[in-house]
């Protein structure tokens, strides 16, 4: 009997001929991932991959941790592999569902089986059964409710048998690297983080940038972006954070432009840097964490001004989500406690009272060539500071 991890995965699969390209990337990120965990062997094997530790005393529980937290992985399990024998079936389930059962208290189960293996000499349901009435007779305090148990006993006979107790779901979507690589503009607020996220989940490297606003934001607003980054590169492992000091723009505009424009022309200056930077990394496009209506930068007339200034395509996963949802999704990824620390953001130092919800864009093009920004522009893009936060450091 021994005990491997069983890594599930799905969309992957739909591919045709590249599949083996995606399959080896999710298996080069597993190894990047737990690598420090000890020494592995993997094995993919009809549509599955397999963990096996080299060493005893492996920390599975926190494998698994790692693990539910990989885009391209649909869930994972702790499983003992076994002979495809039913007497070793039996005995091995014995031993599992036992510890189990003591462990756990535990008072009621089902066994649910699949055959993989046709050439076994017994079906599903066959197996199913007659492991259930083995386990009842033989653990004490136990029985069987098949709508509701406290456990489930696992069974897949395929090569070899796999039986297990717990499947772990995990973040699904594509692997890190499989789709190109993407700008995340990323302020220190609830959403941008979680659309980052949402994109690095379809397989595209995230290279990030943060405006702040020095002496008006404080050191500590740009630390929890810096964090924010961090928890990010859990999950996306690599990213360059490109800190753009935003202050000399920010006065500029406010001394030169309209009061009720100033949001606007702070984000299209927010948007064409952005851009400038993400063609100096080979980013191909822009990630903003903007829902339609949520505030006046983000009304229909707002984000078309915005979206003006640029060429690269701009992502907005969170376009059609409230901001409820928004929240869950930040809470079920771990940003939300940094997110809603209440360090002021660049934005909010200099917003108007009544700023203006449909900009147009001409009007905004005029007030922008009064204010010096060009020159600004380029100083700000010179004085940006990179950072690195690699999760696998
Ligand atoms: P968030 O919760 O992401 O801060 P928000 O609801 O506060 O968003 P805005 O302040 O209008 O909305 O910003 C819209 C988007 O512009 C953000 O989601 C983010 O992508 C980008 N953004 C805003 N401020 C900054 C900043 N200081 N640095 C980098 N990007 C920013
Ligand atoms: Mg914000």
């Amino acid at each position: 009997m021994k005990k491997v991890i069983l890594v599930r995965y799905g969309e992957i699969l739909l591919k045709g001929l590249n599949r083996p390209l995606f399959e080896n990337k999710l298996i080069s990120n597993i190894k990047k991932v737990i690598h420090k965990l000890g020494k592995v062997r993997i094995k993919k094997s009809q549509a599955r991959i397999y963990i096996e530790p080299e060493e005893d005393n492996y920390d599975f529980s926190e494998a698994l941790s790692i693990l539910s937290k990989v885009f391209g992985i649909v869930s994972v399990s702790a499983v003992w592999e076994i002979e495809s024998d039913f007497e070793v079936i039996k005995k091995s389930a014995l031993e599992m569902v036992t510890e189990l059962v003591e462990r756990k208290g535990y008072s009621t189960f089902k066994v649910e089986t699949k055959r993989g293996n046709k050439r076994f000499h017994m079906d599903s349901p066959e197996i199913s059964r007659e492991l259930g009435a083995h386990l009842l007779t033989n653990v004490p305090n136990i029985s069987v409710d098949v709508n509701n148990p406290s456990f489930i006993v696992y069974v897949e006979v395929r090569e070899y048998t796999y039986i297990y107790s717990e499947i772990i779901p995990s973040v699904c979507g594509m692997p890190i690297g499989t789709n190109g690589k993407a700008m995340l503009l990323l302020s220190g607020g609830i959403d941008s983080p979680v659309a980052g996220w949402m994109i690095g989940k379809r397989g595209v490297e995230i290279e990030a940038v943060h405006f702040y606003s020095y002496p008006y934001t404080s050191e500590r607003a740009k630390d929890k972006v810096i964090e924010l980054a961090k928890i990010l590169s859990e999950y996306c492992y690599r990213i360059n954070l490109h800190i753009v000091p935003f202050t000399q723009i920010q006065l500029e505009i406010n001394e030169k432009c309209p009061a009720d424009q100033m949001t606007i022309i702070m984000r299209r200056v927010m948007m064409e840097i952005a851009e400038k930077i993400a063609n100096k990394t080979g980013s191909l496009a822009l990630i903003t964490g903007e829902s339609v209506g949520q505030v006046a930068s983000q009304t229909i007339q707002s984000l078309a001004v915005t979206n003006e200034v640029v060429t690269l395509p701009v992502f907005r996963p969170l376009i059609g989500m409230d901001k409820n949802e928004v929240i869950d999704l930040a809470r079920k990824i771990g940003t939300y406690e940094t997110s809603i620390l209440p360090y002021e953001d660049c934005c909010t130092v200099f917003v108007a009272k009544h700023p203006n919800t449909k900009p147009q864009l001409n009007r905004i093009k005029l007030s922008e060539s009064k204010a010096n920004l060009p020159e600004l522009i380029d100083k700000a893009i010179e004085d940006t500071e990179v950072l690195t936060l690699n999760s696998l450091m």
